[in-house]
C-alpha cells in the first residue's frame, strides 16, 4: 500500500481509505493500492509544512542548493525504477517515462543552481541620510496541484523552485497518478530537508485540492490541469487574495511555410502530435500547411504515421502507448466521431488498433484527418489524444489569423527557412512559447506558460523561481532624524 508523506514519514491516511491504480496498457493489472487523503490529511499537511517553514526559510541559499542537489542526485540513482513504475501507472513508454524522469532530475540540478543566486538590493532614496533595501523571502506554505499526463516533472518543476526560494511545501498529485510521484517526493524528501518541508497528499482534487487552497495557511497555489479546473482553483483562492500559478490546457498551432523544409516539418509534427499518445499540454494540435506543398505534405506524413508501432510502453519497439484512461477515449472518440459528422476525411487511424493483442488497454491509433470543419469539437476544444487535424492556408496572414482563432495561448511553432518571416510570425502569434522550426518541447532556462485561457504565471526558467519570492521593501533611517512635522 503506497501511504502519504506527512512530517517526513510515510503513513496511512486518516479515515483508512484506499483505491487500486490501474495499468493503462492493461486495464485488469493493479500496479498497486495507494492511501486515499481526507480533508484532515491535508490540513495535517499544512500544518507540518507550516511547521517546517521557520526551519527551512532560514537554511541559507547555498545549503538549499546542496540539498537540491543532492536530491537530483538520488533520483539518478532510481531513475528505472521510478520510469518503470510510472509507464504502468500512465501508460507512457518506456523511454518517455525516462526523459521524464531524468528531465526532472535536471530541473533540481537547475534550481539548486539558481538558489544561492537569491539577492535583493540596496535602493538610495530622496533623503540621503536614509536608504532602502529589496528584501527577497519565500512566500511561505505552498501547494501543488499536478494532473496524470506527466506527473512527476509537472511535480518537480514546482516543487525545486519552491524548495530553492525557501518555501515549504504540500502536493496534490492526480488520483489515477500518484504513485511515481510518491517515490519521487520520498527521495527529495531525503536529500537533507527537514521533515514536514515536503509533503504528499494523495485524494480527490474536490476534496483534498480545494480544502488545502483554502486553506488560511497555505499563500501560494501552483496549479497544473484542465482550464476549467484551473478557473475553479483560481476562484476559490482569491477568496483569500493568494497567489495562484496556472498551466492549463492548449491547442497548439503548427504553421508549415512553403519554404520549410519539410521532412523536419513532419519529424516535428510526429514527436510533437504522438508522444505521450497526445496528451501533452504542448503538441501540436492544428497543423497549417502552405496550399503548395499540402497535398505532398499530406501524402509523405500518411507514410510515415502508419510506421508509429502501437503498444504496451514497457515493450521496447512501442513508439505510442494506450491513451491513460476510458474517459479520455470516450472523448477522443467524441471528437472524432463529431468531425466526421461534419465532414472531415480520416485519412489514418480514427479508431482502436484492430490488433487482438491490445483490446485490454485503452488504445486508440493514431490519427491524421482532413477537411475538418473550424465549428468541429477537434478544432473549438482541446484534443487530449493521438489527433491531428491538418488545414490548408495561402497566404502569411491566414496562417496567422487561423492560429490565433483560439481561447488558448499556450505554445505555437513556425516552420520556414526565412527568419524574417518567422520573427514576424513570433511577434504575431499570441502564444506563450514560440518554437522556430523545432519540436513543441519545454526548456528549463526559459519561462514556460500560457497567454489567454492557458494560464497564468511561468514555471521553468529564473522567472519560475520569482513565482515562489516575495517581494519586501525596508527603509532604514540610521541617524534617527526626526521628521519636520514632528518638531
Ligand atoms: P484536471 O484539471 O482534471 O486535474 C488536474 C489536477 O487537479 C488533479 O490533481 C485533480 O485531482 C485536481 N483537481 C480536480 N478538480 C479539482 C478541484 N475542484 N480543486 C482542486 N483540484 C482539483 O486535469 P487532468 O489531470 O485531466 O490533466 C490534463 C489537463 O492538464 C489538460 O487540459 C492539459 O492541457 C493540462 N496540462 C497543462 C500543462 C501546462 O503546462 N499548461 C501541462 C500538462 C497538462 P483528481 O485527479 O483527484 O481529479
Amino acid at each position: 500500500m503506497s501511504k502519504l508523506l506527512i512530517d517526513g514519514k510515510r503513513v496511512p491516511s486518516n479515515d483508512g481509505k484506499s483505491s487500486k491504480i490501474y495499468n493503462p496498457a492493461n486495464t485488469s493489472e493493479v500496479v498497486a493500492e495507494v492511501c486515499v487523503g481526507s480533508i484532515e490529511d491535508a490540513r495535517r499537511a499544512v500544518d507540518s509544512a507550516y511547521a517546517a517553514l521557520s526551519k527551512w526559510s532560514e537554511v541559507t541559499p547555498r545549503a538549499r542548493s546542496l540539498v537540491l542537489y543532492k536530491a537530483s542526485e538520488l533520483l539518478g540513482n532510481s531513475e528505472a525504477e521510478i520510469a518503470n513504475t510510472l509507464t504502468r501507472e500512465q501508460g507512457k513508454p518506456y523511454p518517455e517515462s525516462l526523459n521524464e524522469v531524468r528531465l526532472s532530475a535536471s530541473v533540481l540540478r537547475y534550481y539548486a543552481g539558481l538558489a544561492p543566486t537569491i539577492s535583493g538590493r540596496r535602493v538610495e532614496l530622496t533623503d540621503p541620510t536614509e536608504f532602502g533595501y529589496v528584501l527577497k523571502q519565500p512566500v511561505g506554505v505552498t501547494v501543488a496541484i499536478t494532473p496524470w499526463n506527466s506527473p512527476v516533472v509537472l511535480m518537480v518543476v514546482k516543487i525545486a523552485p519552491a524548495l530553492a526560494g525557501g518555501n515549504t511545501m504540500v502536493v496534490k498529485p492526480a488520483s489515477s497518478t500518484p504513485l511515481a510521484d510518491l517515490m519521487v517526493c520520498d527521495l527529495i524528501s531525503n536529500a537533507g530537508l527537514p521533515p514536514g518541508s515536503l509533503n504528499v497528499v494523495t485524494g480527490q482534487g474536490g476534496v483534498v485540492g480545494e480544502d488545502l487552497i483554502s486553506n488560511p495557511k497555505v499563500s501560494k497555489v501552483a496549479f497544473t490541469g484542465e482550464t476549467e479546473t484551473g478557473k475553479r482553483v483560481m476562484s476559490i483562492a482569491s477568496r483569500g487574495v493568494k497567489r495562484v500559478s496556472l498551466e492549463l490546457g492548449g491547442s497548439d498551432p503548427m504553421i508549415v511555410f512553403e519554404d520549410a523544409d519539410m521532412e523536419r516539418a513532419i519529424d516535428g509534427a510526429l514527436v510533437s502530435r504522438f508522444r505521450n499518445c497526445g496528451q501533452v499540454c504542448m503538441s501540436v494540435k492544428r497543423l497549417y500547411v502552405h496550399e503548395d506543398r499540402f497535398e505532398s505534405f499530406i501524402q509523405r506524413i500518411s507514410e510515415r504515421i502508419r510506421k508509429i508501432k502501437v503498444g504496451n510502453g514497457l515493450e521496447s519497439s512501442t513508439r505510442m502507448g494506450p491513451l491513460h484512461s476510458k474517459v479520455q477515449k470516450e472523448k477522443i472518440e467524441e471528437q472524432v466521431s463529431d468531425a466526421i459528422d461534419k465532414g472531415a476525411r480520416i485519412l489514418y487511424g480514427g479508431k482502436e488498433p484492430g490488433d487482438f493483442g491490445l483490446a485490454s488497454g485503452y488504445y486508440f491509433l493514431p490519427t491524421l484527418a482532413t477537411n475538418v470543419d473550424v465549428a468541429s469539437k477537434l478544432v473549438k476544444e482541446e484534443v487530449f489524444g493521438p489527433v491531428l487535424p491538418i488545414f490548408k492556408f495561402s497566404t502569411f496572414d491566414e496562417a496567422i489569423s487561423l492560429a490565433n482563432d483560439t481561447q488558448f495561448g499556450l505554445g505555437a511553432s513556425v516552420w520556414t527557412r526565412d527568419l524574417d518571416k518567422a520573427t514576424k510570425a513570433a511577434n504575431r502569434i499570441f502564444a506563450g512559447t514560440i518554437w522556430v522550426n523545432s519540436f513543441h518541447e519545454p526548456q528549463i532556462d526559459l519561462p514556460f506558460g500560457g497567454l489567454k485561457e492557458s494560464g497564468l504565471g511561468k514555471e521553468m526558467g529564473f522567472e519560475g523561481l520569482e513565482n515562489y519570492l516575495e517581494t519586501k521593501a525596508v527603509v532604514v533611517n540610521p541617524l534617527g532624524k526626526k521628521r519636520p512635522w514632528l518638531d
